[in-house]
């Protein structure tokens, strides 16, 4: 066993302490990594003040961690030495229900184990990113593309994976109108890739404050959520909304903005209900669905795509010292539009 330095939330409203956390001994295809960012995710937030439920504390908190490969157990042979790496929301699933044997162990019947918070195999509860080191089973490390900078690569491992998911499910692609709402962590990174994969992308924001960079994102077109014409004026729109706001939306007025067949995906996980009026789907056949993360095998393609395409998260570097100003900016929407911690702060 393994005693590292971190981060971590002494009770849900109590800030985040300095402190140590204990990894495992490298088992047999585990891989053992040296963080050098881990990201800062609403959900983080969500959790540690325990707005989705009773969490155990103390608890370390953060699943958008890259570092590098410093020991490898001795069956595992994806990750050598050195790898940059990277880990996301979970960090084991069973492996053989029909969700994981098709790749989508975001969605083990089995329940997958959470990077932090969760019982791992062993029964200790699963410790995140805000940390050192941490021991990952080689099949849960991703590769991430040296041509991404470390620091910038970190989001991508939810922020990226969660966006890009839904946008590849639903097929944005040329020819289809999508409209992110909310353009924060996730939703900078839905406009980058919605755009990169060729939809025309509308972003719907409280304000017009961060118009000029939704644009420089890739939006053609952006609203302020805060001028109810808006919702007049793109009623029967979009093939395609995806909601990343942390907080309930009124799903009437969101569901109008839906054009024949189209589908709103909520990825934002408020702890508070959705109330969906079942006659805002009647008209156009509209959907609404939900959509957690992605699969491994989807996550590595995501990390390669936005290599390929030289799109990565806008990011503020900060120190360990500063998390706890960092949440307080995270919950008055004022990111831009990640928080990533320098994990060399921790050392
Ligand atoms: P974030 O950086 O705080 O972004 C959320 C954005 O929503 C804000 O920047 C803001 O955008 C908008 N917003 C916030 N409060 C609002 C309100 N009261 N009314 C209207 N708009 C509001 O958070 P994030 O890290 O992107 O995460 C977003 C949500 O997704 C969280 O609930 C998180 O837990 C969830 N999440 C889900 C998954 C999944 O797998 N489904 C994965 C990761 C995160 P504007 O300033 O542009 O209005
Ligand atoms: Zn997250
Ligand atoms: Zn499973």
């Amino acid at each position: 066993m393994r005693i590292v330095n971190a981060i971590a939330a002494p009770s849900a409203t109590e800030p985040l302490v300095r402190t140590t956390v204990e990894r495992r001994n490298l088992g047999p295809r585990d891989v053992l990594i040296e963080i050098s960012y881990a990201g800062i995710c609403h959900s983080d937030i969500h959790t540690v003040r325990g707005e989705w439920g009773s969490v155990p504390y103390p608890l370390t908190v953060g699943h958008e961690i890259v570092g590098h490969v410093t020991e490898v157990g001795a069956e595992a042979g994806k990750h050598k030495v050195g790898d940059r790496v990277g880990v996301g929301c979970m960090v084991n699933s069973c492996r053989d229900c029909d969700n994981c044997q098709a790749g989508y162990e975001q969605y083990c019947l089995d329940g997958n184990t959470g990077t932090y918070a969760s019982v791992d195999r062993d029964g200790t509860v699963t410790q995140g990113g805000y940390s050192t080191h941490v021991v990952v089973d080689e099949d849960f490390v991703l590769r991430v593309p040296t041509s991404i900078p470390q620091e910038a690569a970190a989001p991508l491992l939810c922020a990226g994976i969660t966006t890009y998911s839904p946008l590849s499910h639903w097929n944005a692609g040329p020819g289809k109108r999508v409209a992110v709402v909310g353009m924060g962590g996730l939703g900078h990174m839905a406009v980058k890739i919605a755009a990169a994969m060729g939809a025309e992308v509308t972003v719907l924001s409280q304000t017009l404050s961060k118009k000029a960079d939704g644009e420089r994102f890739g939006a053609a077109h952006y609203y302020a959520t805060s001028d109810l014409t808006t919702f007049e004026a793109l009623k029967n729109s979009f093939d395609l909304i995806i909601n990343t706001v942390s907080a309930p939306i009124d799903m009437r007025s969101y569901l109008g903005l839906l054009r024949l067949d189209g589908t709103l995906v909520s990825v934002g996980a408020p702890p508070e209900p959705l109330t969906v009026p079942v006659f805002a789907l009647f008209g156009n056949r509209r959907s609404f669905a939900g959509s957690s993360i992605g699969g491994i095998a989807e996550t590595q393609e995501m990390l390669d795509f936005c290599a390929e395409r030289g799109i990565a998260p806008e990011v503020e570097v900060i120190d360990a010292d500063a998390v706890n100003d960092a949440y307080e900016r995270v919950l008055t929407s004022d990111v831009r539009y990640r928080f990533v911690i320098d994990i060399a702060s921790l050392r």
